[in-house]
């Protein structure tokens, strides 16, 4: 229940967002990040509309949280499913 207290919610829709764990790649330490994994979220469905015109590519990203530093930024999804496989409780 505590831990539920440090979840933020995604600034673009309002719903909580979900610990997600980034891939030692990505550089962003060895901590859960929060990511909102809301398809109805207006950031990530805008990112598939700008996307396609800017880019003419089949893709989208999420808002990413980093509870340790305070940083903000998107991360990138090729598919609705896309990096669910990361999602931590
Ligand atoms: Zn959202």
């Amino acid at each position: 229940m505590n831990d539920k207290k440090d979840i933020g919610k995604c600034p673009h829709c309002g719903q909580e967002m979900l610990k997600w764990q980034p891939p030692v790649e990505a550089g962003w330490g060895t901590h859960p990040h929060q990511v909102c994994f809301n398809d109805d979220c207006p950031y990530y469905i805008k990112g598939w509309e700008w996307m396609e015109n800017e880019f003419q590519q089949k893709v989208s990203y999420r808002h990413r949280y980093d509870p340790e530093t305070g940083e903000t930024g998107p991360i990138p999804v090729w598919s609705p499913t896309a990096l669910r496989d990361r999602i931590v409780d």
